[in-house]
C-alpha cells in the first residue's frame, strides 16, 4: 500500500505596484535603508487613523478575478489581535473569510508535465505586512519598511500532490502577479512567503472525501521556492516514517517551522495551543460597497497574461517552444513586444532574443531591462543585416562589440560595406578571375576539385569579402561544371 500526499498552500505575496502602503501614506518601495519608508500610522502613534489605498484594493480585486473567485459586495477589514513588535498597533488588519474577503471559491489552471492541472482556490484576501526582525544574541533589530505593505494572501484547497507540483503552481502564480502588474513577486526581496500544509493518506481511499484525509501539519513562513520544495519533501518523508511505525494516527495537528540550516521542520505548537486572535471588524474603516461598474472596469483592465501572449506569438508563426521561452520571463516578453512594435521581423527577433540575448543574460543572471542593447539598438543591427550591409557573422560581431564597449552599433557598421548580391556584378568578377586562371581550370577538371575554394577565394579577394558567398558559389558552379 502506498500514500497520497495532500498539500494546501497559503501563499503571501506583497503587492509591490502601488505607490504607498495599504493603510498609510508611506512609500511602498523596496529599499535597503531600514526604517526609511515609515509614517506615524505604521508606528501606531496615538491619533493616527488608517486610510484605505484604493489602488491596493483594485489590484487585489483584479487578482480575485484572474483566480476566477467570487468578489464581495462590500469591502471590510478585521483586526487580528496579537502582540509582537513586528506590528506596533497590536493587531494586523486583515480579512477573515466571513462574510467575504477579496475573493472566494476560485480555481487556477496551469500546465504541469504536459497536462492541465487545476487547483481550487479557497479564498484570497488583502492584509498588511508586518515589519521584519533580525535577532542578534540578546538584541533584535526591527525594520518597519515592510510594516503596512499591502499583502495578498491566497489559500488553496489541498489539491496539490507533490513538491514539484507545488513549485509549478507557485511559478504560475508568480507569472500571473507579474503579468497583471500586481507585484514583482520577487523572493529575493522577500515578497513571497508561504505556509505549507502537508498530510498523507492511504492511496486505497477516495481522496475527494475529506474524512479520509490525514492530519495536516502546517509549516509556517517558508520564504523561497527551494525552501517550499525541501520542506514538503522532508515532511512527506517524516510522515511516511510515522505511518510505517504505526505512530501517524497519534500525531496531533500541529504547526512547525522550516529550518533552512538543518533541512528539517521543527515543532512549534499543536492545534490545542492555537492562538486566539479575537477577530473583530476594524471600526475605523467603514465597510463600503463595491459597485458593479467598478468591478466591470477592473475586469476590462486585466492585462494580457502569459498564456495569451504565448498564443499571440504562436499566431505570428513562432513555435510553441520559442513562445514558451519568450513568455517565461515577463521582462523578456516585454522586450520582444517592443521589438515587434519597432517593426522587426518576428522570427528574426525571436532568434536574437532567445539565443543571443537570453544566452548573455544567463551568464550573470542579469535582467533584460538593464541590457545595453535595447530593442532600438537591436533594430539598428538587424536593419543593417536585412539590407545586406552586415553578414550574419558580422551582425553578431557588432552585437558583441556594442555589448563590450557600450557604444552605439553605428560605430561598428560601415555603410559602404554592403554585401554584393547583384548576380550580374558577381558574374563579371568571376569571368575576370576565370580568364586569368587557365592552368587552375585545367587542374580542376582533371580532378583537383578542392580548387573550387581557390576560385571562391579569388572572388572574395577582388571584392574585399563583400560578394554574397551563396551566389558566388552558385555562379562558379554553373560556369565550371556546365
Ligand atoms: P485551519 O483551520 O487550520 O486554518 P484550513 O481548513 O483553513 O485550516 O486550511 C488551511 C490550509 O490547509 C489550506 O490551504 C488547506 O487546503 C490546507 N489543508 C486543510 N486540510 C489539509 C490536509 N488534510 N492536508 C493538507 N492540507 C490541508
Ligand atoms: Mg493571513
Amino acid at each position: 500500500m502506498g500514500y497520497i500526499t495532500k498539500i494546501g498552500l497559503e501563499m503571501h505575496c506583497e503587492v509591490s505596484e502601488t505607490k504607498t502602503k495599504v493603510f498609510s501614506s508611506a512609500r511602498n518601495e523596496f529599499t535597503d535603508v531600514p526604517n526609511s519608508n515609515v509614517r506615524p500610522l505604521d508606528m501606531a502613534f496615538p491619533g493616527t487613523l488608517p486610510r484605505i489605498n484604493k489602488e491596493a484594493v483594485r489590484l487585489a480585486l483584479m487578482a480575485s478575478m484572474i483566480l476566477k473567485c467570487k468578489q464581495p459586495e462590500y469591502m471590510y477589514f478585521e483586526r487580528k489581535n496579537y502582540y509582537y513588535p513586528d506590528l506596533p498597533k497590536g493587531f494586523q488588519l486583515t480579512q477573515e473569510t466571513k462574510p467575504i474577503p477579496v475573493g472566494i471559491y476560485g480555481e487556477v489552471e496551469f500546465e504541469y508535465n504536459n497536462e492541465i492541472k487545476k487547483i481550487r482556490i479557497n479564498n484570497v484576501h488583502l492584509e498588511e505586512d508586518a515589519a521584519s526582525l533580525d535577532h542578534f544574541f540578546t538584541t533584535s533589530n526591527i525594520d518597519y519598511n515592510r510594516c503596512g505593505v499591502p499583502l495578498l494572501e491566497l489559500v488553496t484547497e489541498p489539491d496539490i500532490h507533490s513538491a514539484d507540483e507545488a513549485i509549478a503552481f507557485l511559478e504560475h502564480m508568480r507569472s500571473i502577479y507579474r503579468y497583471a502588474g500586481i507585484s514583482e513577486a520577487d523572493s529575493k526581496k522577500g515578497q513571497i512567503r508561504c505556509d505549507v500544509n502537508v498530510s498523507i493518506m492511504d492511496d486505497t481511499k477516495d481522496e475527494n472525501d475529506p474524512s479520509n484525509w490525514g492530519t495536516k501539519v502546517e509549516i509556517k513562513n517558508v520564504n523561497s521556492f527551494g525552501g517550499v520544495r525541501d520542506a514538503i519533501n522532508y515532511e512527506i518523508k517524516r510522515q511516511t516514517e510515522l505511518k510505517e511505525s504505526g505512530k501517524y494516527d497519534e500525531m496531533l495537528q500541529q504547526t512547525r517551522r522550516w529550518d533552512e540550516e538543518s533541512g528539517t521542520t521543527i515543532y512549534m505548537r499543536s492545534k490545542v495551543d492555537a492562538i486566539d486572535y479575537k477577530y473583530f471588524v476594524e471600526p475605523n474603516i467603514p465597510k463600503y460597497k463595491i459597485s458593479d461598474s467598478w468591478l466591470e472596469e477592473i475586469r476590462k483592465s486585466i492585462p494580457e497574461l502569459a498564456l495569451e501572449r504565448k498564443q499571440r506569438y504562436v499566431s505570428l508563426g513562432l513555435s510553441e517552444y520559442d513562445a514558451n521561452v519568450l513568455v517565461k520571463d515577463k521582462d523578456v516578453s516585454d522586450y520582444f513586444d517592443e521589438c515587434l512594435k519597432l517593426g522587426l521581423d518576428a522570427k528574426t527577433a525571436t532568434n536574437w532574443v532567445t539565443v543571443q540575448i537570453v544566452g548573455e543574460l544567463n551568464k550573470d543572471d542579469s535582467n533584460i531591462k538593464d541590457f545595453f542593447i535595447t530593442p532600438s539598438r537591436l533594430k539598428v543591427i538587424l536593419d543593417n543585416l536585412s539590407k545586406g550591409i552586415l553578414s550574419s557573422k558580422q551582425a553578431k560581431e557588432v552585437f558583441f562589440k556594442v555589448l563590450e564597449s557600450h557604444k552605439e552599433p553605428t560605430e561598428f557598421i560601415d555603410i559602404n560595406n554592403a554585401q554584393i548580391s547583384d548576380a550580374a556584378q558577381i558574374e563579371e568578377i568571376i569571368d575576370q578571375v576565370l580568364a586569368r586562371s587557365e592552368q587552375q581550370i585545367n587542374d580542376y577538371h582533371n580532378g583537383r576539385t578542392n580548387l573550387f575554394d581557390y576560385f571562391v577565394g579569388q572572388v572574395m579577394k577582388e571584392t574585399r569579402g563583400k560578394a554574397n558567398p551563396t551566389l558566388t558559389k552558385e555562379i562558379l558552379n554553373r560556369k565550371l561544371n556546365n
